[in-house]
């Protein structure tokens, strides 16, 4: 079996994003330069060498050579914000903005229309949470398919950015940070909010102006 030239393009994508995230500083040049100089058969042994892909297995499925999979299975460092039963949430490692975000659904749904509404409602819920703790413009809600499992993209727009603006290569200390935001943000609890509003009150009855009667 030999990769797609897309395929190629992914997985070198995604090797280089691991690079960044997980190499000390003084081998990344050379180990993107490696990566990036790889033929696809070469590609392929490196992967396969490494245990990343194992295509001579006979019980391999979609799922065992899934980056997004094995994202879900915890084989794969992630900055993860929340989780329910079918799906989990993690930070964008190559972030368009602050707080980009995917909710990964745990099946390997290979087709957008096949994500269950309540996934939908989960990133919903999340991009509430975003709005409320980042503050940004709006946020976008959309799908993307890594490798063939669909995921649910989560984009706080600050500016004028859009699913196809550049990516930064945060470092994991960044990533951590907004990662610490999300967790530990909480609600205010509603009782106070109701006191604050109480104090800030206005007495309109000194607003009311005579009645002109014609
Ligand atoms: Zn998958």
């Amino acid at each position: 079996m030999t990769l797609t030239p897309e395929q190629v393009k992914k997985v070198k994508e995604q090797l280089l994003g691991q690079i960044e995230q997980n190499f000390p500083a003084e081998n990344k040049e050379s180990a993107r330069e490696q990566i990036s100089a790889m033929n696809p058969q070469e590609l392929e042994d490196f992967l396969v060498q490494n245990n990343l892909l194992n295509f001579s297995e006979e019980n391999e499925t979609p799922e065992s050579r899934c980056i997004m999979c094995m994202v879900v299975a915890g084989k794969v460092k992630a900055y993860k914000i929340d989780e329910n039963e079918e799906a989990i949430a993690t930070l964008e490692i190559k972030p368009i903005s602050k707080g980009h975000s995917l909710v990964i659904p745990k099946k390997h749904i290979t087709d957008a229309k096949d994500i269950p509404k309540s996934i939908f409602e989960f990133a919903e819920k999340i991009s509430a949470k975003l709005e409320k703790i980042l503050e940004p413009k709006q946020i976008m809600v959309y799908t993307t398919n890594v490798l063939g499992h669909e995921l649910v993209n989560i984009l706080p727009i600050y500016k004028t950015e859009t699913p196809e603006s550049e990516r930064k290569n945060l470092p994991p200390e960044e990533l951590e940070q907004v990662q610490k935001e999300i967790v530990e943000f909480k609600e205010k609890p509603k009782k106070e909010v109701k006191e604050e509003k109480k104090e800030e009150a206005v007495d309109y009855s000194k607003w009311w102006l005579p009645l002109r009667l014609p």
